[in-house]
């Protein structure tokens, strides 16, 4: 994607409320199966209960052949600041704001890149953070994802150690004590 382009993005997702954005390249992005096996412990209470996290998004390889259609594309982050380290509120809220930004952004997207009407690749590949929530109750595993082009799979799903990412692609993680930022990426 031309870097024009990406600036042009930069600024759309920025205005749908991101902290922070940065160039992200997919050969900076390594999947690991020990991100799988975390999922699979059922640590976050979704493996196998939602059609965006494992085993239903698909295997690591499949993953990965997906995430390498593409060549690069933007890191979205929202950031915020903390009472302390045990202020759920801001931390719901944070969590919040960021899946309110992704919704806003994958508007956005969806507006400039229409769905192909055939097989072709997808014009881009928006990764979350966390199960997908669009709908009260995930319809997995009893019938099909009920809106499949909005549904959002997380980075971690896709077996990305989202710090990692981060750091590979030079834009921070960490905004210091009491701060949480949530990550997601779009692939192009
Ligand atoms: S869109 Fe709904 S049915 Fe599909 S993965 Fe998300 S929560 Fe589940």
């Amino acid at each position: 994607m031309a870097t024009e382009s990406l600036s042009r993005l930069r600024e759309l997702a920025l205005g749908c409320g991101f902290t922070y954005t940065g160039e992200l390249w997919t050969d900076t992005i390594r999947v690991r199966p020990e991100v799988r096996d975390t999922c699979a412990t059922g640590k976050c209470n979704s493996y196998g209960k939602n059609w965006s996290c494992p085993p239903a998004c698909g295997s690591l390889e499949e993953c990965e052949q997906r995430i390498r259609r593409y060549r690069g594309g933007l890191i979205l982050q929202t950031s915020g600041a903390l009472e302390d380290s045990l202020d759920y509120e801001g931390m719901t809220q944070i969590s919040a704001n960021h899946a309110k930004y992704m919704r806003a952004f994958q508007e956005t997207l969806m507006a400039l890149y229409p769905a192909p009407e055939t097989d072709a690749l997808p014009p881009y590949l928006l990764l979350g953070a966390g199960a997908c929530k669009n709908c009260e109750q995930c319809s997995y595993p009893d019938s099909p994802c009920c809106f499949p082009n909005r549904m959002f799979v997380s980075m971690e799903a896709m077996g990305m150690v989202v710090s990692d990412v981060c750091t590979a692609n030079n834009l921070p993680y960490y905004y210091g004590p009491n701060t949480l930022t949530y990550v997601g990426c779009v692939l192009l």
